[in-house]
């Protein structure tokens, strides 16, 4: 059986799921977080996780331009130095915002 609707929020794996039996007057949603039932539905999950992990998302990073020879597009995170190359440009150029390792939202660039 497939969730009927799912994310991930940091770790945490949210799913909602149908149960549809004979027996049941009504279908009923459970919703697991991680494959553990909980008792919110999956809409209050979302939301308390996603605020949970806010105050992680809001700490700032720098992506620094990495100047090795052959790796001529690498760059660094300052914070947990997760390295990230691209085809082309930096981060802002990229448009990736946050830093895919840590989650930290990346501020500024130096090369
Ligand atoms: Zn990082």
């Amino acid at each position: 059986m497939l969730p009927t609707r799912q994310k991930l929020i940091g770790e945490r794996r949210v799913e909602e799921w149908n149960y549809n039996f004979y027996f049941l007057p009504k279908p009923r949603k459970i919703v697991t977080i991680n494959g553990k039932q909980v008792g919110e539905t999956y809409d209050q999950a979302v939301a308390r996780l996603e605020r949970e992990l806010g105050g992680q998302v809001m700490e700032k990073t720098i992506y620094i331009k990495q100047n090795n020879p052959g790796d001529d597009n690498l760059w660094m995170c300052k914070e947990c130095k997760g390295m990230w190359g691209f085809l082309e440009g930096g981060p802002r150029y990229n448009r990736m915002e946050y830093c895919p390792y840590c989650g930290r939202k990346i501020e500024e660039e130096a090369r």
